[in-house]
């Protein structure tokens, strides 16, 4: 299949590409398409079969349940069981990225629920993700339009990468603004539950619903994650990752990858704009300024794959301590570097 990618200016829609990309969706294709968090891999909510053509598509292990996009509250009523109060109060926060888990309604096909009870839905803020969902005017499923285990993609050349020949259309919107997946708060139980860290954080959904807790999972690497997809190795560069945190860790770094490249492994290193000049005969990237961790999330995914292009062997990373945003940062590096962090 040929693929094809066709550039949307956000400032100044082009609403021949928006209808073309519902076209597809509504017949039950695949396309892919920016959100404010990374790309999504989008199909029809409603089509079982079109669901099941992500799962083969991303190679997504089948209990990995899919999460519905919406473009307006009034399609979330038909998608599940019962809107609570608490829901309510979380919509102050819509559009944007976050994911809501609510008790599923008969709608829904299994492979997106992946046979479970209930549905996960987001109602992005991206302009581009919007017009496509209220054009098709379905709800569409739509996980990180990567293969999975790879970083996601946050800009349509990544999507490419991945997906060339396997999808007929690739939206490219530019570079997704946030850079990490949503915010996923379980509210299908008692207590409302952080399952996936992301941009909203704990601290800031507390000021909405201070019984906000995260899940077990999150605290402790010994417990099963209640989503599925928090179990899986993810976000991993091809090459083998470091990661190192506190004061002494870009000395560390230093250090490290002068050992290594002596042993004649080729090193990236993976660091802040104030250290980038001493390591300046490595591979090196810059997750920018050390105090904005907004910038930091915004160029993490795209930095590992990079990493790859640039055929290094091992990514020696700086990461950040693990509270606010840092904490969902945290939680990717964490699987990019399959578990390998120094605290300093
Ligand atoms: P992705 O689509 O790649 O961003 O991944 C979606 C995330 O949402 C995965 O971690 C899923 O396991 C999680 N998720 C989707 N639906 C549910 C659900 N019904 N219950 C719990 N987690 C879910
Ligand atoms: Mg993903």
């Amino acid at each position: 299949m040929q693929t094809e990618v066709l550039r949307v200016d956000r400032n100044n829609i082009d609403q021949k590409i928006i209808k073309k990309a519902a076209d597809l969706l509504k017949k039950g294709e695949l396309v892919a398409f920016p959100t404010e968090t990374v790309y999504g891999l989008g199909a029809s909510g409603l089509n079982d079969e079109s669901c099941k053509n992500i799962f083969k598509t991303k190679n997504r292990p089948i209990d990995n349940p899919l999460i519905l996009h919406i473009s307006n509250i009034d399609m979330l009523y038909n998608l599940v069981e019962e809107v609570s109060e608490d829901a309510k109060k979380l919509f102050g926060l819509w559009p944007g990225p976050l994911t809501i888990i609510f008790k599923k309604s008969k709608l829904i096909p299994t492979t997106v629920t992946a046979g479970g009870d209930t549905v996960a839905i987001r109602f992005p803020v991206d302009e581009i993700a919007r017009n496509i969902i209220e054009e098709a005017k379905i709800p569409i499923a739509a996980p990180s339009a990567n293969i999975s285990g790879r970083p996601s993609p946050t800009n349509a050349s990544d999507c490419f990468f991945d997906l060339d020949g396997k999808i007929p259309l690739i939206v490219d919107g530019g570079e997704s603004r946030i850079g990490i997946e949503s915010t996923v708060i379980d509210l299908s139980e008692d207590i409302p539950t952080i399952l996936r860290p992301g941009f909203y954080t704990l601290e800031m959904l507390r000021e909405i619903l201070p019984q906000v807790r995260l899940d077990d999972a999150l605290v402790d690497d010994n417990v099963v994650p209640k989503s599925p997809g928090q179990k899986y190795k993810h976000y991993a560069p091809k090459a083998r990752m470091q990661v190192y945190v506190g004061d002494r860790a870009a000395d560390f770094i230093y250090k490290k990858a002068r050992s290594y490249r002596s042993q004649g492994i080729r090193v990236g290193v993976l660091i802040f704009d104030d250290d980038m000049e001493r390591f300046d005969d490595f591979y090196k990237i810059s997750f920018g300024d050390r105090n904005d961790l907004r910038q930091m999330s915004h160029k993490l995914f795209a930095a590992l794959r990079q990493m790859d292009k640039m055929g290094v062997d091992l990514i020696l990373a700086e990461g950040v301590m693990d509270n606010n945003l840092g904490k969902s940062i945290m939680n990717r590096m964490k699987k990019s570097a399959a578990g390998n962090i120094e605290y300093l």
